[in-house]
């Protein structure tokens, strides 16, 4: 399907609201049936009716057949954050004693499911760097039912062999899972290379304004019933009509807003690279990156996340260069209009920083909309200070 019919046309029935253009926010819970012969039907399939919006609601569908053409899949869940849509999936697919092969420095959140929640109900998993394709084969155990991917991962940007490691889980019978976030579906497709299940943080490229928290996850027809019937209704991570409109919006410019943050970062990157202050910078697209073949077989672009660190590196030296900072702001999160600063040392005190550990030292840009002149001459005055 054409990306252009996705994006302004696909799922949009506007003779059935007076053909406007940008869809109406059906602001309901409920909806209201003329016969019990209707309700109980409606009762009986949540999952193509809207009869309460836990569920479906008319706003909510539009999108849904959108994003799910997008990963080209059969369907679509939509969660208030992107995280519900790493978490639930797992909880409905999995059961006690069952095992997880997972990326090693996934997102942050991720790693504290599968750490602290998912322990509780008797559900462990394998870290491995999954850089290295054998240590999917050696960490699987005859118990492992999932294999977790996150390709780029977040803040160090390795990758996985998407392609290769979809067919060996597929030949063992285990389910596979793929963060998508870092490229969305414009970049990165990881149904057509044989992963079974995409999630992606709805919050970062698809809002794209720094104004909604959502999150989206895509696959069959059959595991997103199987999601949904169950563990989506039961946990109720349902997102707000007027979120999905948002959403809706935030399409119509998404190839524009992800080729602009990638041409941006790549002017960029090629110019802190040339700095005398940094000492090394990471991101996919850069041609020092470890892993460049793989990043441009399975990858058509890239996002505008990277990260850096400074020569001479130290705790005071990486808080004053972002304090400097007077355009780029500083916070979580990423792919809104606005460039961002992170440094790793935000999730740490000056008494646990080790010279040594180079995960500490990374400071992570998120390119944003903005001219890139701009963004290099705060860049600039922030480095000539420390
Ligand atoms: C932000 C993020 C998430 C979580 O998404 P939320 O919408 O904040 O819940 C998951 N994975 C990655 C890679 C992210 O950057």
């Amino acid at each position: 399907m054409e990306l252009s019919f996705i994006l302004n046309e696909l799922g949009e029935e506007r003779e059935n609201y007076f053909n406007a253009v940008s869809p109406p926010i059906i602001q309901s819970s409920n909806f209201t049936f003329n016969t019990v012969t209707d309700l109980r039907q409606a009762m009986a399939d949540e999952f193509d009716t809207n009869l309460y919006s836990r569920g479906q609601n008319p706003t909510l569908s539009i999108l849904r057949k959108k994003l799910a053409a997008l990963d080209g899949a059969d369907d679509a869940l939509v969660f208030s954050s992107g995280i519900g849509a790493i978490s639930v999936p797992l909880l409905a697919l999995l059961k006690s004693g069952d095992h997880i092969v997972a990326v090693e420095n996934p997102y942050s959140w991720t790693i504290k499911l599968f750490k602290e929640f998912l322990p509780k109900f008797g559900i462990n998993t394998t870290f491995i760097d999954g850089t290295v394709y054998d240590n999917f084969e050696t960490a699987v155990i005859p118990q492992t039912r999932l294999i977790f991917l996150e390709s780029p991962n977040t803040f160090s940007y390795e990758l996985q062999d998407i392609k290769k490691i979809a067919k060996f889980a597929r030949s063992r019978g285990i389910v596979t899972m793929i963060d998508n976030s870092y490229c969305s579906p414009i970049y990165q497709q990881p149904i057509s290379m044989g992963i079974d299940l995409v999630a992606q943080s709805a919050t970062k490229y698809i809002g794209g304004h720094s104004d909604v928290v959502a999150g989206v996850l895509t696959g069959s027809r059959e595991l997103i019933r199987q999601i949904f019937d169950h563990e989506f209704m039961n946990l109720g991570p349902a997102i707000s009509p007027h979120s999905a409109w948002l959403l809706l919006r935030g399409l119509r410019t998404l190839p524009l807003r992800l080729q602009r943050s990638f041409e941006s970062t790549g002017v960029i990157t090629k110019w802190l690279q040339a700095h005398e202050h940094i000492q090394q910078l990471i991101w996919p697209f850069s041609e020092s990156f470890k892993q460049t073949q793989l990043a441009h077989e399975q990858m058509q672009g890239c996002g505008g996340l990277f990260s850096f660190s400074l020569k001479n590196s130290s705790f005071k030296k990486i808080e004053a260069f972002c304090n400097n900072l007077q355009h780029i702001l500083l916070a979580v999160s990423w792919g809104g209009h606005e460039s961002l600063i992170l440094p790793s040392i935000a999730s740490i005190s000056e008494q646990e920083y080790t010279a040594t550990d180079e995960r500490l030292q990374l400071i992570r840009m998120y390119v944003g909309l903005e001219d890139t002149g701009y963004l290099i001459q705060d860049l600039q005055q922030a480095l000539a200070k420390i």
